[in-house]
């Protein structure tokens, strides 16, 4: 048994619309994981994305269910049902409450792509999100991120020294370009896990039919 003084826990957490998960989704997790000593990374698929405004965005167990497919062969993966089993929007900082009271003897990470970093002080209690977790960025192409995480620290102080920079290999890919491509017959193929390509093929999903 690990003696819980000297061993630091991690949990990574990975929230996402998840319409579908894709590559991008994945290696920023397994980067995450490795760079931070993650003992876990949780998928969890938003309800009702209070932020997006597409109608159109795939029932919440499709979603789900392909994320289950996306990180079935990873040991270090696992997923989360809170906020698909939430009544109405959801609201991450509440996510983040249920997460740090189930789990008590962990960090907690909070991973997003860095260009969603703004975003999330738009979000309700986004002073309080920073008091439950550590944040973690993933540049994505093309994005530098070390002046704007020092400008963000300056700007907001409740997050000095939470904000860590995780460089993942370049992948310009987006679920909103994979629903564009499935629209159009465009291949989708090395995007994503074949089995989620399988599913959203079996299930028609995107193609506008
Ligand atoms: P959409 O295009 O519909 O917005 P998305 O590809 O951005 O979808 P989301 O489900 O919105 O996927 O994203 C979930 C999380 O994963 C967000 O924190 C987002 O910043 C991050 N993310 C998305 N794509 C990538 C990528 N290619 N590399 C690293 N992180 C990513
Ligand atoms: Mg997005």
């Amino acid at each position: 048994m690990n003696n819980p003084k000297e061993k630091v826990n991690r949990l990574g957490i990975m929230g996402g619309t998840f319409d579908p998960i894709h590559y991008g989704h994945l290696v920023a997790a397994e980067m995450a994981r490795a760079e931070f000593k993650l003992s876990k990374v949780l998928f969890i698929p938003t309800g009702t994305p209070p932020h997006k405004d597409r109608k159109d965005i795939s029932a919440a167990e499709m979603r789900y269910e392909m994320v289950k497919l996306a990180i079935h062969d990873n040991p270090a993966f696992d997923i989360s049902r809170v906020e698909i089993e939430r009544e109405g929007p959801s609201y991450t900082v509440e996510t983040l409450r249920v997460l740090r009271r189930d789990w008590p003897d962990h960090e907690l990470y909070f991973i997003t792509g860095s260009d969603a970093l703004l975003e999330i002080f738009s979000w309700r209690e986004a002073e309080e999100i920073f008091r439950l977790v550590q944040y973690i960025g993933a540049a994505r192409p093309g994005f530098d991120a070390s002046d704007f995480f020092l400008k963000v620290q300056q700007e907001h102080p409740e997050t000095q020294g939470k904000i860590h920079y995780l460089e993942v290999p370049a992948l310009a890919i987006s679920s909103t370009d994979i629903r564009a491509r499935v629209r159009r017959g465009e291949p989708i193929r090395y995007l994503l896990p074949e089995t989620v390509r399988l599913y959203l093929e079996q299930h028609r999903l995107y193609s506008g039919s």
